[in-house]
């Protein structure tokens, strides 16, 4: 039986034992403790925090990040933005290149809802082209309300974004031509660097970023307008982008939950410890000479970084997780602990990457008092579940 919104709210105060299996678990004090590190990280370096909401997708955690400081979320789709808005949440920046007339619309009329609550949108731009079509959008919305524009440099991902410098000014400045467009600055955001393993060379690929974003900034300031916000930079880099003194705002997502990928590269002495905090809770159904199979393969969990690994295990057990399809994991004992989890047994597993796995799941089933003991406290909806477009 497919597991309903009914039962999962049945839960609620209920053992953790009771969570059936396959399920996405938060630990909601390990998520409280990454929220106030990341709350006294931003406050320390006094920069903006807006968490990518392309991680957990939740309009209850986005306001939960907002109470602690932050200031908005960042979304990657403009139907991610319409999910969470319907949720409540006010202060949106789409860090993505928008085209398609019939979303420019929807964006302009979320835009013009936004607003009419006291709240804002913002979006980024990489042409010419596009920066016409928003204004043609927001131009037919009729509204008064504006839209904050980020014009986006590639600033070493070799994604979206122009290259720095001049291509940039001239968006800057064809922004400013539009009465109902509002240059709100430079979105420069280095995916790659993220996952670099050495905290050094992510150091050396965010110094000459930073580098980058200043002097595109300069230039755009020589040409006589100011920039408001460079924004940009995620988990992996956080710590020089706070340290740069050209950032204003941190677009980190991850580190609310932290995956097995983040976990593996080396930590920057000056980046908060965040710990593991979601997990899929998975049951062991067969148990054989050599392994043992939990009911959790790709269907639970997203392997584009790397496959799971096992947590919470006692001191005199490793596991180790292959691949078993879709819907299995295979489990091998490791090293001089090898002894097979029992048949039956409850195992948590760590996700490489918590965005798409997240992006499997209607819900997330939030758990207080540690993963051995605790008990359900709620139950967290994924509302942009599937928003791609
Ligand atoms: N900013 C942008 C533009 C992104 O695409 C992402 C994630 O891919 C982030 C910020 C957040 O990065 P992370 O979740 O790795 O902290
Ligand atoms: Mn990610």
């Amino acid at each position: 039986m497919k597991t309903t919104p009914d039962a999962l709210a049945a839960l609620i105060g209920q053992r953790v034992d009771l969570i059936d299996t396959p399920a996405l678990v938060v630990d909601l004090d390990a998520m409280d403790r990454n929220i106030q590190r990341m709350a006294d990280f931003a406050r320390k370096h006094q920069v903006r925090w807006r968490p990518h909401a392309k991680m957990h997708k939740s309009a209850e955690l986005a306001l939960l990040l907002q109470q602690a400081g932050a200031q908005g979320v960042c979304v990657q789709k403009v139907s991610e933005a319409e999910a969470l808005a319907a949720g409540g949440v006010l202060d949106i920046t789409i860090t993505n290149e928008v085209i398609a007339m019939p979303k420019l619309h929807r964006a302009a009329r979320l835009a013009t809802a936004l607003a009419s609550r006291g709240g804002r949108l913002g979006v980024a731009v990489d042409s010419a082209e596009g920066i016409e079509r928003l204004a043609e959008a927001m131009a037919q919305s009729g509204s008064d309300a504006g839209m904050d524009v980020l014009v986006e440099i590639d600033v070493g991902q070799g994604r979206c974004g122009v290259p720095p410098g001049e291509a940039a000014v001239a968006l800057a400045l064809a922004v400013a031509r539009h009465p109902r467009l509002r240059f709100a600055g430079l979105q420069a955001y280095h995916g790659r660097a993220q996952h670099f393993a050495s905290a050094g060379e992510r150091r050396e690929a965010i110094a000459r970023t930073v580098q980058q974003a200043a002097h595109t900034r300069d230039l755009i300031e020589a040409a006589g307008l100011p920039v408001p916000l460079v924004t940009g930079s995620g988990t992996g880099t956080l710590v020089n982008e706070a340290a740069s003194g050209v950032y204003g705002e941190l677009q980190a997502g991850s580190f609310l939950f932290m995956d097995a990928d983040y976990a593996r590269n080396e930590r920057d002495p000056a980046q908060p410890a965040f710990e593991h905090a979601l997990f899929v809770k998975t049951q062991v159904i067969s148990v054989r000479d050599t392994h043992a199979v939990c009911d959790a393969g790709h269907k639970s969990h997203a392997i584009d970084s790397g496959l799971p690994t096992v947590a919470h295990l006692p001191a005199d057990r490793a596991l180790r997780y292959a691949n078993g399809g879709d819907e299995h994991g295979i489990l091998y004992a490791e090293g001089d602990k090898a002894r097979l989890p029992a048949l039956g047994r409850m195992l948590w597993l760590v996700p490489g990457h918590c965005d798409p796995t997240v992006n499997l799941h209607d819900f997330m089933i939030g758990v207080r008092g540690g993963l051995a003991q605790g008990v359900v406290e709620r139950i967290i909806r994924v509302d942009a579940r599937g928003a791609l477009s």
